[in-house]
């Protein structure tokens, strides 16, 4: 059905870009998007200053172009994960007086694995510390050389404050668009994306819609994914009623009987009866679907789909308590590329520090592999982790790393230890014990801490230490094991620089067992 708009090539139009906004916090991502509205009001487009529905669209030398108002790569994947990609062009901001961040190089990876191409923005340039040829520098690292540099990436000086330089921005996202030779059909029955959705007290479902081919009409019967609903109202981006909405344009619509997710497609239904029809299908599936435990990111599930010939890129997601770390792991596994087996193995995004969610997210996008290196993830990664069903594989050991993806590759299936974390405590008072040394009172937060197992101490998000539990006490009575939810006195061998806020993990080896 979403293919048939593009099947008669003589049939389709210039459609205008879709430009998402990303780059390290505070780099100037939302000032720019304002600039951006600004610069189109200045050019004296009717409708005037733009409302908040999650997109808008600009004038520019009488050509469209279309940015999606929510900026971050975190919105970006979540909604990819959903299965749209919505974004033709990522504009990378980059401060120039702070140059390339952690969140640079995570929206730099994001963009490049969802092979959408990439616009620099040195933002800031008006600063006295600006430094743009030095941000140009970082960049080649990360496979980005600017085009006065002989690569093939534009980069525009601007200032978001001062409003400077975003006209050549612009200029230069449309020239991007023409090679990206966008096209839409002008006519058909609209198909496209939920760029957001929210119940309103009084309105009832509110979702704003990104149409990438055809018309949306008022009063049309739209379909997204388990939910449906006639079109009872279309709204702009400047705030006016309007009835018909064309390629690449956002409108903010009432009439879904539920609230759709961001990120999911939509259509648009013969007639009501239709419309219903498929909807309820969905739903039963996805019913189903959720009791089979619909589309893990799993070592196990990726060894299946390469030793049935599924696979042919095993894609990895590395986070490293150092960049030393990081750097060796990344390059060790890039090595394996010379493999007998055809299956290439790439490192999509490494980073230092904890697991965050847009890690998760980005794995879940990509079927991809989290391999923590002497890290965990943080509580909001680890509760997505779990939801969408995204492996992480924690090691401490690089070869250990190398021997499990090696033996992945070449689809055997054998270790036969493997590590199972048993509980997790935090650390909330410490106690000084003689004769025993450091004793943390801790709290378990999960699962069970047992006398016997061995811990790991974590700050941060990364493990600090890992010895055997020395002491495990109930008050004063030592204690074999504590359940989540109690507290108990925990010291650990052979250390004694135990915080408070630091968390326990305690694990043990378990034979697997394979059907
Ligand atoms: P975001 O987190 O990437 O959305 O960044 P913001 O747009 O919120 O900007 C962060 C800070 O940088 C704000 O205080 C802005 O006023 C400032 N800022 C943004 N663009 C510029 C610029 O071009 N020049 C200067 N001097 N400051 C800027």
């Amino acid at each position: 059905l979403f293919d048939t708009h593009y099947q008669n090539e003589d049939e389709l139009v210039k459609r205008p870009p879709i430009i998402t906004v990303m780059g390290h916090v505070d780099h100037g991502k939302t000032s720019l998007l304002d600039a951006i509205r600004h610069t189109n009001v200045i050019s004296g487009e009717a409708g005037g200053i733009t409302q908040h529905i999650g997109a808008y669209t600009i004038m520019i030398k009488d050509e469209k172009i279309t940015f999606i108002d929510t900026p971050g790569h975190e919105a970006f994947t979540a909604m990819r994960s959903r299965g749209a990609s919505v974004t033709d062009i990522a504009v990378l901001v980059v401060a120039a007086d702070d140059g390339v961040m952690p969140q640079t190089v995570e929206a730099i990876n994001h963009a490049k694995d969802a092979g959408v191409p990439i616009i620099v923005a040195v933002n800031k340039i008006d600063k006295p510390g600006a430094n743009p040829d030095k941000v140009k520098q970082e960049l080649t690292e990360y496979g980005l050389v600017s085009e006065d540099w002989g690569g093939d990436t534009i980069c525009v000086n601007i200032s978001a404050k001062k409003r400077e330089g975003i006209e050549e921005l612009l200029e230069m996202i449309l020239l991007v668009a023409e090679v990206e030779d966008l096209k839409a059909h002008p006519t058909k029955k609209a198909i496209g994306t939920v760029i957001e959705a929210r119940l309103d007290k009084q309105k009832g479902t509110v979702a704003t819609l990104l149409v990438k081919s055809g018309v949306l009409h008022d009063g049309d019967i739209v379909v997204c994914n388990d939910v449906f609903g006639k079109v009872r109202a279309m709204m702009d981006d400047k705030g006016n009623k309007v009835k018909v909405a064309g390629p690449s344009t956002a409108i903010e619509i009432l009439g879904f009987n539920e609230v759709p997710g961001a990120g999911e497609k939509f259509f648009v239904a013969e007639n009501e009866r239709d419309g219903r029809k498929y909807a309820e299908r969905r739903k039963a599936i996805m019913k189903e679907n959720a009791l089979k435990k619909s589309g893990p990111v799993s070592l196990d599930d990726l060894f299946n789909q390469i030793s049935e010939g599924e696979l042919k890129e095993l894609k990895l997601i590395v986070k490293a308590d150092v960049r030393g770390s990081l750097e060796a792991l990344s390059q060790s596994l890039e090595k394996l590329n010379d493999n007998d087996e055809g299956v290439r193995v790439s490192v999509i995004h490494g980073g230092v520090g904890a697991i965050a969610e847009s890690d998760v997210a980005l794995a879940a996008a990509s079927n991809a592999l989290i391999i923590a290196f002497n890290v965990r993830p943080d509580a909001n990664a680890k509760a997505m982790a779990m939801k969408e069903e995204v492996e992480i594989r924690s090691y401490n050991v690089i070869y250990h790393v190398m021997e499990e993806i090696e033996k992945a590759l070449k689809g055997l299936l054998d270790p036969e230890f493997k590590e199972v974390v048993v509980g997790n405590a935090e650390v909330r008072e410490t106690f000084k014990v003689p004769n025993i040394g450091l004793v943390a009172g801790s709290y378990v937060t999960d699962g069970t801490i047992n006398r016997n197992d061995k811990i790991r101490v974590i700050r941060d998000g990364v493990v600090i230490f890992e010895s055997e539990i020395a002491s495990l006490k109930r008050f004063k009575d030592d204690a074999k094991e504590v359940q989540a939810g109690y507290e108990c006195g925990i010291g650990v061998e052979n250390f004694n620089d135990i915080k408070v806020g630091d968390t326990f993990e305690t694990f043990k080896m378990e034979e697997i067992e394979r059907e």
